[in-house]
């Protein structure tokens, strides 16, 4: 079995708690060991960190632009083998995992490319005031399992960016294609300014108590974020939050069904329904609420379920047990109220935790399938009558993350989507990121975005620079 080593002031080394077992989600045995580290070496890490941001803090801006390219080009080099590796730990399919690898890519290319200008203020005869961005510090990044590689890109490649240095802390779920892409970027940056820690239980909430650590970028549950905004108040961490979410799409009536049916069940289903912001509630209008299910049904039988190494497979296994029992206790709760299952609805007879494409009709809030994000294959489907009304109810929960609405009239289409309480409101699309658009939570989704200037910013602190030119004279 492959050993797998941590990374910390530019040095590969095992895990002083010794390992743990990498988890292969379409087999269900474990495929590789991941370093346990110590709370000391998470101590060495921080202390590299910040040895290397004394220097790094200052390098022109066209070297670190220079390094993102060079790295940007290693993991498009790499990108077959980080694609298996990122299937075997995560479990989706081959062809999702290389669009993973190559999207990460094209972001790492995107940080490259961005410019922290300083912004001058206001300009008179008697004085001139700037606004300064300056890197933070020490920046630990701690991402969730469902895009693990992607996610960690987005977190690293800004604050590398814009000057810090870095302690990555991946999910122990998924730790393996992070320790590889550090071990990518370590070879064109100095030693100290990238380091990466494995561990379980206590370590992620030791590096949000950290007194070494500036600020923190998360991605994960809502609960956990809210423990890291505790850890994180002893020294005041500045905070990124991408957080849990719930998003509704509204199909408004007269809808072109089958054109827009496809596209609702990728950005429902995308990475097994395993994505914060795909579509996890869909309200459709009375008038084609069977001519939605029927079109999203066909749809979902054609999924092929199966080992995303497998050829042909395009339907992979949930990534960890604990989320497909949860997607099974709210399946069985609305079975039990109800609720008629469309297609799916049980776990697969075979070793690995596969759960097919999933739908599943007549439920209505109030329902945990509804309320709860169930973050795995499984889409209710809701019919309301009242335009009002399904706002209301689209608005109603603590989540806040993205929200769609898909009509014929994009005019009115834009004008109820700009009433969803979220932070992304999509029209005639759901879950589309790029690189270039801020994107980030409302309410108990989160706060801060990433991406865009705005993203990179949050990698930086403000210092207001105000001359007054009349004691120079
Ligand atoms: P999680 O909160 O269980 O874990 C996320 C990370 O936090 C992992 O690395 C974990 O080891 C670490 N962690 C656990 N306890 C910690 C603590 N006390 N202090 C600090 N770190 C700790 O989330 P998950 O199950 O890995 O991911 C699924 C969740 O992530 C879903 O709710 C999903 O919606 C959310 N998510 C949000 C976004 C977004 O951009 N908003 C993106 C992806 C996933």
């Amino acid at each position: 079995m492959h050993a797998y080593t941590m990374l910390i002031n530019g040095v590969q080394v095992a895990g002083e708690n010794g390992q743990f077992d990498v988890i292969n989600p379409a087999t269900g045995s474990a495929f590789a060991q991941c370093p346990a580290g110590s709370l000391g070496q998470l101590d060495e890490a921080v202390a590299a960190a910040q040895a290397a941001f004394k220097t790094w803090r200052h390098s022109a801006h066209e070297r670190r632009c220079e390094h993102l390219n060079a790295i940007a080009n290693d993991i498009e080099q790499d990108a077959d083998a980080l694609a298996r590796l990122i299937v075997m730990e995560q479990g989706k399919p081959l062809e999702l995992a290389f669009s993973e690898v190559m999207g990460a890519a094209a972001w790492t290319r995107y940080a490259a490319g961005q410019e922290i200008a300083v912004e001058l203020v206001e300009e008179t005869p008697t004085q001139r005031v700037e606004l300064h961005r300056k890197p933070l510090g020490v920046v630990a990044s701690i991402t969730p399992w469902n895009w693990p590689f992607m996610i960690a890109v987005w977190h690293i490649m800004p604050a590398l960016r814009a000057g810090n240095c870095v302690i990555s802390k991946p999910s122990s779920l998924t730790p393996l294609s992070t320790l590889r892409l550090v071990e990518i970027i370590a070879r064109h940056v100095p030693h100290g300014v990238i380091n990466c820690v494995t561990g379980e239980q206590g370590f992620g909430s030791a590096i949000t108590a950290h007194p070494g650590i500036q600020k923190i970028v998360f991605t994960g549950s809502t609960a956990t974020g809210q423990s890291v905004m505790r850890g994180a108040a002893a020294n005041l961490k500045r905070l990124t939050l991408e957080l849990g979410g719930n998003d509704a799409a509204i199909v408004l009536p007269g809808t072109p069904v089958h054109e827009v049916a496809e596209e609702v069940f990728q950005a429902a289903f995308l990475n097994m329904g395993q994505t914060c912001a795909a579509l996890k509630r869909l309200y459709v209008h009375q008038s084609q609420y069977q001519e939605f299910a029927e079109a999203l049904t066909q749809i979902a039988e054609r999924q092929v379920v199966g080992d995303g190494l497998e050829p042909g497979v395009n339907f992979g296994p949930v990534q960890n047990l604990d989320q497909l029992e949860l997607v099974q206790a709210l399946v069985a709760d609305a079975r039990a109220q109800g609720a008629r299952v469309l297609c799916g609805g049980a776990r697969l007879d075979r070793p690995g935790f596969f759960y097919p494409p999933t739908l599943v009709a007549d439920v209505t809030d109030g329902q945990r399938l509804v309320d709860e994000e169930q973050f795995g294959p499984v889409l209710p489907l809701i019919a309301y009558e009242d335009v009002e009304d399904v706002l209301r109810r689209a608005n109603a929960g603590d989540m806040g993350l993205g929200g769609s609405v898909w009509g014929p009239d994009s005019e009115q289409a834009q004008a109820l989507a700009s009433r969803l309480e979220s932070g992304v409101a999509w029209v005639n699309c759901h879950a589309r990121i790029q690189p270039n658009t801020p994107f980030g939570g409302s309410k108990m989704s989160g706060f801060g975005v990433e991406f865009g200037l705005e993203g990179l910013l949050e990698f930086t602190g403000q210092q207001l620079l105000f001359v007054n030119k009349r004691a120079a004279e």
